[in-house]
């Protein structure tokens, strides 16, 4: 079965994405937990908790299907100590509030060395602040993004991914979701389905689908390997559609939420509707 949904927006509260999701005929939905471009939030009522959990139970969305998104603001890799614990206390409150809503994992970015410090060393930082989070929460997994690897964003190689990985205490609660305009502009060639035979079986090789948690869908408006996140429409842009009809009809992506951060929302229904006939139309494997 396909989790096919849209990031939709939380504004007005974290219940109110559910109906939104649901008015797209959306299976999966991800969402902000908290403001994304802020770093203190009122703490979730007891009544938007409740509201969330009925809204979910009543719509029919199980925490498999819903793939939260941290904010921006954090950077677990940052190379100076304070900002680093400012983000880390940042993203066990987006935890801990992912955890009160009856959710189970959390997907984020990295991080960045801004220069500062060797790619090594940031990597490092980032697996080490996954290992406070943990020891300061349970039950949610922390899903990685695969980034564009604009400016000094790491998690642009899935061998970073895996160094992150290798050094996180309990691989058991590690996650990764992967975005395709992210890979396509930071140089894995998605647009053919030999490409994507080749760069899935790399991330097998270097990941292991056993991580993989997620899918954002994107196609993207800049070119293979520009490294310059900028997302498009599904098949407006230069990946094209061809792999998400590749995504729709492999099964190592059912049961995952896969999620669409498209450019206009209100294609978002259309798109889904598009992926589902991809879907159907199974041909190939
Ligand atoms: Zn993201
Ligand atoms: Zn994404």
């Amino acid at each position: 079965m396909k989790y096919i949904g849209a990031h939709v927006s939380a504004a007005g509260g974290v219940d109110q994405a559910v109906p939104r999701a649901q008015a797209l005929n959306a299976n999966a939905f991800a969402l902000f937990v908290k403001n994304q471009r802020q770093w203190q939030a009122p703490p979730l009522s007891a009544e938007t908790i409740k509201a969330f959990k009925q809204q979910c139970a009543g719509a029919g969305y199980q925490a498999a299907q819903i793939l939260p998104h941290n904010s921006y603001l954090t950077n677990l890799g940052h190379p100076e100590s304070a900002p680093r614990k400012k983000s880390q206390q940042a993203f066990i409150d987006e935890l801990q509030r992912c955890q009160q809503l009856g959710l189970t994992q959390l997907n984020f970015h990295p991080g960045s060395h801004l220069r500062q410090i060797s790619e090594a060393a940031c990597l490092q930082l980032i697996a080490e602040s996954i290992n406070v989070a943990f020891s300061q929460t349970q039950g949610i997994t922390a899903v990685l993004e695969n980034t564009a690897g604009q400016g000094s964003n790491l998690g642009y190689r899935f061998e970073q991914l895996a160094e992150i990985i290798e050094q996180v205490d309990d691989p058991s609660r590690i996650g990764v979701c992967l975005d395709t305009c992210h890979a396509f502009v930071a140089g894995y060639d998605l647009r053919t389905i030999a490409g994507c035979e080749a760069v899935f079986a790399e991330f097998e090789r270097i990941v292991g689908f056993r991580y993989l948690r997620g899918m954002h869908l994107n196609d993207a408006k800049t070119t293979l390997g520009s490294r310059v996140d900028r997302h498009q429409c599904l098949g407006a842009g230069y990946l094209g559609e061809t792999v998400f009809r590749y995504l729709m009809q492999d099964r190592r992506f059912d049961g995952i939420p896969l999620i669409l951060e498209t450019i206009e929302p209100e294609r978002w229904a259309e798109e889904i509707a598009w992926l589902r006939e991809q879907e159907a139309s199974s041909i190939s494997r």
